[in-house]
């Protein structure tokens, strides 16, 4: 049995947490429901939670709503300010915070304590946005007068996020909407609500200590009942929801059917292509990482191998024989590389996308399975698979959240291309090679139909710099760097004319 007590006591986790909090308050009746939380590390009860009433939902909307009125009128550097500190915050809890983010979801330490790494990454980089919000300035038609645009703070936005990245996705969306001037609700997935709930109070002592409104930062702790209450909601112009497909479809219509905004960050079938020309020990680290990393539990997992057949049997058995080599135990462990599934339903799934696998005719070359014996008594481990299959088998065109690879053998870079681009995701995708004719046919618009399409690197973990995010089934939503803080923002054009005349556009006579 694992103990993180003191981790628990330092991040204010109790044993039995409030239903909602609006900043220094936090709620939850005792009529609420009351969930346990389950470590899949090691089957021990971590704390439980309460869900939220539709009441409670209802008032944190209404104190974030108070919030934003005074929120939107601090200046976006002072609110950046505000921001930093909180990076700090958390680079003082890095170490607890990733802990338990290993804990309670089942990732490698190394991996909890990157995602804690990336939430000060975006901090830092939300800190220097607060100063570059830029609207264009534009040159009018029109004699003595002149146009502009400017971004405006757009009101409460809704977070829903997945559980395999418990705290990051919640941090690429609450930076940015605060340096934006906009307050957050977040409902954190129902299988991870604790490292929410640190999360939560880690800002807001921030938050207080800068006399901000209750309210800028709010938590509310439920399931997809919350989640359908938020995406129906027209209190909240913009749903930014991380979770499957399923989920991204009845959010998006439901959204959609009040025309509120949207950001969807939904499931991939990322595919690593492996050319004549890879450097195959490269593309074995990239292959590895990205196929049993989170227990192929992360959106950008590696799913598909694309092989050229003339490295394919090679290449093959290089995987095999690394395969033989990957220990599997608790995540805390440093000498582990890979722990458990987030819970039982996960590992029914695996099993039984390896069943249907083999029906339809794949060829196991690293057998699966579930472990069993006293260090997996949690239910949650599994082997990590290798199978050989053709692109088009129904199973391999879905995402199984666990670690099963597929490898696909190819002729021609055009037939490595289809197959990279024929399944309903566009997450995530790359290419092995050091050919730079394929390397850039693989990234020009005839290429890769995937948010992301990397070179020499593997398809899984993306640096915050850039905007994350995926085509097709994926949602299309981009989030974290580049310019993606501009979907949390309203965008006004000014036009204003300093003349004595009152010219129409486009020429119009209009005389009285
Ligand atoms: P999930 O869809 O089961 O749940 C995600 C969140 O959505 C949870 O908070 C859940 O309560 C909520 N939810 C579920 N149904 C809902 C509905 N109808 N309305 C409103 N909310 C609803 O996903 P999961 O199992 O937690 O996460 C795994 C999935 O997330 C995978 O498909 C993975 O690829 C995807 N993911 C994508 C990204 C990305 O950035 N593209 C990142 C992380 C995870």
């Amino acid at each position: 049995r694992v103990d993180i007590s003191n981790t628990l006591k330092h991040l204010h986790i109790d044993n039995i947490n409030q239903a909602y909090s609006t900043g220094n308050t936090w709620g939850g009746g005792k009529d609420n429901v009351v969930k346990e939380i389950i470590s899949p590390v090691d089957g021990q009860k971590i704390a439980s939670v309460k869900i939220a009433t539709v009441d409670e939902y209802d008032l944190v909307v209404e104190q974030a709503a108070t919030a934003f009125k005074s929120w939107r009128t601090v200046p976006a550097p002072k609110r950046g300010e505000i921001v930093r500190q909180i990076g700090e915050a958390l680079r003082e809890n890095k170490e607890h915070l990733g802990k338990l983010v290993s804990y309670e979801m089942g990732k490698s330490l190394q991996e909890g304590l990157g995602e804690v790494q990336e939430m000060i990454d975006i901090a830092d980089f939300a800190v220097g946005l607060s100063r570059q919000l830029y609207g264009l300035t534009m040159h009018s038609e029109r004699p003595d007068h002149r146009m502009y645009e400017q971004y405006h703070p757009l009101g409460i936005i809704g977070i829903i996020s997945a559980f395999n990245f418990p705290v990051a996705v919640w941090s690429w969306n609450a930076m940015l909407v605060w340096v934006c001037g906009d307050v957050c609700i977040w409902k954190p997935s129902e299988k991870t609500p604790l490292t929410a709930i640190a999360c939560q109070h880690i800002a807001q002592q921030v938050f207080k200590k800068n006399d901000v409104a209750e309210g800028v930062s709010c938590l509310i702790i439920g399931d997809r009942n919350i989640g359908e209450l938020m995406a129906a909601d027209k209190r909240l112009p913009l749903i930014s929801a991380t979770g499957s497909t399923r989920m991204g479809k009845a959010v998006g219509a439901a959204v959609g059917a009040r025309l509120g905004r949207s950001l969807l960050e939904l499931g991939g079938n990322n595919a690593i292509m492996i050319t004549e020309d890879a450097d195959l020990d490269m593309a074995l680290i990239g292959a590895v990482f990205g196929a049993v990393g989170t227990a192929g539990q992360r959106c950008t997992s590696t799913r598909r191998l694309i092989i050229h057949e003339n490295v394919y049997e090679a290449f093959k058995a290089k995987l095999v024989k690394a395969y033989g080599q990957i220990k599997i135990g608790n995540p805390l462990d440093e000498n582990n590389h890979m722990g458990p599934l987030i819970d039982k339903d996960a590992v029914s799934l695996y099993l039984n996308a390896i069943k249907q696998c083999k029906a339809e005719g794949g060829r196991f070359v690293v057998e699966g399975g579930k472990l069993e014996g006293e260090a997996y008594d949690s239910g949650c481990y599994v082997k990590p698979a290798v199978a050989e299959v053709e692109n088009n088998f129904k199973i391999v065109q879905h995402e199984t959240f666990a670690p099963l690879l597929y490898l696909i053998k190819y002729k021609t870079l055009d037939e490595a291309i289809a197959f990279q681009n024929d399944v309903p995701q566009g997450l995530s995708s790359a290419i092995m090679t050091n050919n730079l004719r394929e390397a850039e046919t693989f990234l020009s618009g005839a290429g890769s139909d995937c948010g992301i399409a990397n070179v020499n690197i593997g398809t899984s973990g993306a640096e915050i710099g850039g905007a994350f995010g995926g085509e097709k089934e994926t949602g299309g939503g981009r989030e974290s760097g580049s310019d993606a803080w501009k979907v949390y923002m309203r965008r006004q054009t000014n036009t204003i004319n300093y003349s004595t005349k009152l010219p129409l556009a486009q020429g119009i006579k209009f005389d009285l």
